[in-house]
């Protein structure tokens, strides 16, 4: 899920509403009792200024420690609330219960621009088991649901996803950050991309392994987790953690890294004990070995000088790094450096830098490189579970993106550049109030003064083809840096009469989609059959073909953005329409290709248009099918009066 399809707090009306927003304020305390790190409420703070800022009345739920379903003080969110007051310069109203008495009444009487914090949501058991009953009591306070605790997104719970049944339902700033960034690095890294997983347990981490391995170019293993792994390639690991049950596993994944060409580095080298330290950070003696020479009576704790050089190294070359699980027992000063050594190195890199939460976030930010590390998420088992590729509970329960209607007119060889200024101003006067998204693809010599005519109003323009090389002898042709240097947002692709006459092929489509995508421009990817190819009973089979070609190396991404128009070849030009029932199971198919290559949530904010012979009487009727995302229209896109009945339909 690397497309952020959800909806974010700024895609709705939240002005004046009372909105019941779920935070992560779970968040550490020192021994005297106060909060030792605030990143968790600092990390909210876009989402509730916003809220407020749009003089939304704010409810914040989370939940801090684990209470165990009952009332207890001691994780009341009272200090959380008073550091949020610091951090706002403005009052937390702070609630004594959760969906008792007294939150309910300051709930009721919170007015717009105001915030109060209710008690912590694990002081009933309900919280937890995701009860509906308490679920809907907590939706009843309010008329908007925002998710903005990414740390707790992983876990079905009544504050994180059941109350999402009860109220509309949409994303914080935050967890669209997290996403972002998370999804960014696995499903579009750049390469070379190198992950590292530590920490104490292999069994934690098997899924994580495994799809990993399956995404990187390098697989650093650290950590106790990394003794099973040397175990299973027939070192002596002394008395070092290792989990025997999972020699197996560790066999397999070496195997699956072989067999996919994956590097998977674990330590050459490794500084030892005697025995494990207690308290953890007393003073240790250590001694380090090559792990073909381990004792059998030391135990491993930290890896190695060596080792440390190896992953540094291998962490400079990377132009992508995820990290998660610290190298060694970090929390005795003389057993981090390895720990040391890998943050060191990440804060040195040029790379995109992640550190996945828990205990590796927080050893980089002691250390004090936080701020040389692209992201930090706020969520360790959350960003760990995305890792792996699961569904996140608290984010699929959210709202998706509206999928706008889009209305391109096509003018093929028609108008002069002062035609269609003159077009243009008239035809913005008559959609000034359209539904729709309006864009004209205009002759290219009628750009300049189509671009200058649409300044200030909402047409956009668009090109009708363009070359796929970046610049050279290829006479009389346009490329996409020329295009987008004038200002040019969408260009068409695959147009049925470009393949017809001009010997445009499903080659040269995926050509022109990447070259247009480089330099930041729209396509709008025509597909289609022909007469011969519907009768034969083809048509779902070749747009599905037509699409995943056209495509071919798109980045999900980058597909979310782009514009595909099914054109049913017969019908252009011909007079002949494709029936809505018939349009729209075409359409269908195509968004089951986008789903297949490349999920569910790009599939479902992908614009689908139609585009064979719409016009102004059939356009509502056709953009009303549930899979048609507006239309790309012919003849009846050349005069005003036709188009702005279908900019409006
Ligand atoms: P995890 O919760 O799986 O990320 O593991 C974190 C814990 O692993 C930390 O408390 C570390 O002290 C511990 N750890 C890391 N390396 C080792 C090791 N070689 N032996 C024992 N414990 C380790």
């Amino acid at each position: 899920m690397a497309y952020y399809c959800k909806k974010t707090v700024a895609d709705i009306d939240c002005a004046g509403k009372k909105v019941i927003v779920r935070v992560d304020f779970n968040v550490p305390f020192d021994s005297e009792g106060n909060i030792s790190d605030d990143k968790r409420i600092v990390g909210a703070l876009p989402t509730i200024k916003y809220l407020l800022d749009k003089n939304a009345a704010v409810i914040l739920v989370s939940h801090l420690g684990r209470p165990k379903g009952e009332f207890n003080m001691k994780y009341s969110m009272a200090p959380a609330s008073k550091r949020l007051s610091e951090l706002l310069g403005k009052e937390v109203i702070q609630a004594k219960d959760v969906i008792g008495p007294d939150a309910k009444a300051k709930a009721e009487s919170l007015k717009p621009g105001q915030i109060m914090m209710l008690e912590n949501a694990r002081f009933h058991k309900e919280e937890e088991k995701n009860n509906p009953e308490f679920a809907k009591e907590l939706a009843s306070m309010a008329e908007l649901y925002v998710n903005d605790a990414f740390g707790t997104a992983h876990r079905a719970h009544a504050t994180t996803a059941g109350i999402a049944d009860y109220l509309p339902a949409v994303s914080g700033f935050l967890i669209e950050k997290e996403i972002n960034f998370l999804g960014n690095a696995v499903n579009n890294p750049e390469h070379p991309f190198v992950a590292i997983l530590g920490g104490a347990k292999v069994a934690d981490k098997l899924t994580v392994i495994s799809s990993l391995l399956e995404k990187c170019d390098t697989l650093i293993i650290g950590g106790g987790m990394a003794y099973t792994f040397l175990k299973a390639q027939g070192y002596g690991i002394g008395t070092s953690l290792c989990d025997d049950e999972k020699l197996d596993y560790c066999k397999s994944m070496i195997e699956k890294a072989e067999k996919l060409g994956k590097k998977l580095l674990l330590p050459v080298d490794a500084t030892t004990i005697a025995e494990f330290p207690n308290p953890i950070d007393a003073p240790v003696v250590t001694a380090v070995y090559g792990v073909d020479s381990m004792p059998d009576d030391r135990m491993g704790c930290d890896i190695g000088p060596e080792t440390c050089k190896l992953f540094a190294e291998e962490v400079k070359n990377a132009k992508t790094v995820v990290w998660n699980g610290p190298m060694g027992v970090f929390e005795n000063p003389i057993l981090a450096q390895g720990t040391v050594a890998v943050a060191e190195a990440m804060a040195a890199s040029d790379a995109t830098t992640i550190v996945g939460g828990g205990d590796s976030a927080a050893a980089v930010e002691q250390l004090g490189f936080a701020g040389s590390i692209s992201h930090i998420s706020t969520g360790g088992g959350a960003s760990l579970e995305f890792l792996e590729g699961r569904d996140l509970p608290g984010i699929s329960c959210l709202e998706n993106k509206d999928r706008k209607i889009v209305a391109a007119g096509n003018w093929k060889m028609n108008k002069t550049p002062s035609q269609a200024a003159a077009f243009i101003k008239e035809l913005a006067e008559a959609v000034k109030d359209a539904k729709n998204q309006v864009i004209c693809a205009v002759p290219f010599v009628a750009i300049p003064a189509a671009l200058e005519a649409a300044k200030g109003t909402y047409i956009s323009i668009a090109a009708q083809t363009m070359d796929y090389h970046d610049k050279g002898a290829y006479t009389g042709e346009v490329s996409a840096e020329m295009l987008a240097d004038l200002g040019v947002k969408y260009v068409i692709i695959g147009h049925s009469e470009r393949r017809q006459y001009y010997n445009e092929t499903d080659e040269t489509v995926n050509l022109k989609v990447k070259q247009a995508l480089k330099y930041g421009l729209t396509p709008i990817v025509c597909v289609g059959e022909s007469k011969d190819q519907r009768l034969a009973g083809v048509t779902n089979e070749l747009v599905a073909y037509q699409v995943e070609y056209a495509l071919n190396g798109v980045r999900d991404d980058q597909a979310a953005g782009i514009i595909i128009a099914y054109e049913p070849i017969w019908a252009i030009g011909t007079g002949l329409t494709a029936t809505d029932d018939q349009a729209q199971e075409v359409c269908k198919a195509i968004r089951d290709t986008i789903c297949k290559l490349y999920g569910k949530n790009v599939s479902s904010v992908i614009t689908i248009q139609y585009g064979g012979s719409c016009n102004a009487k059939n356009a509502a009727g056709l953009f009303a099918m549930p899979d048609i995302d507006g239309g790309l229209v012919g003849g009846a896109s050349l005069k005003v009066p036709d188009f702005a009945v279908i900019a409006n339909s």
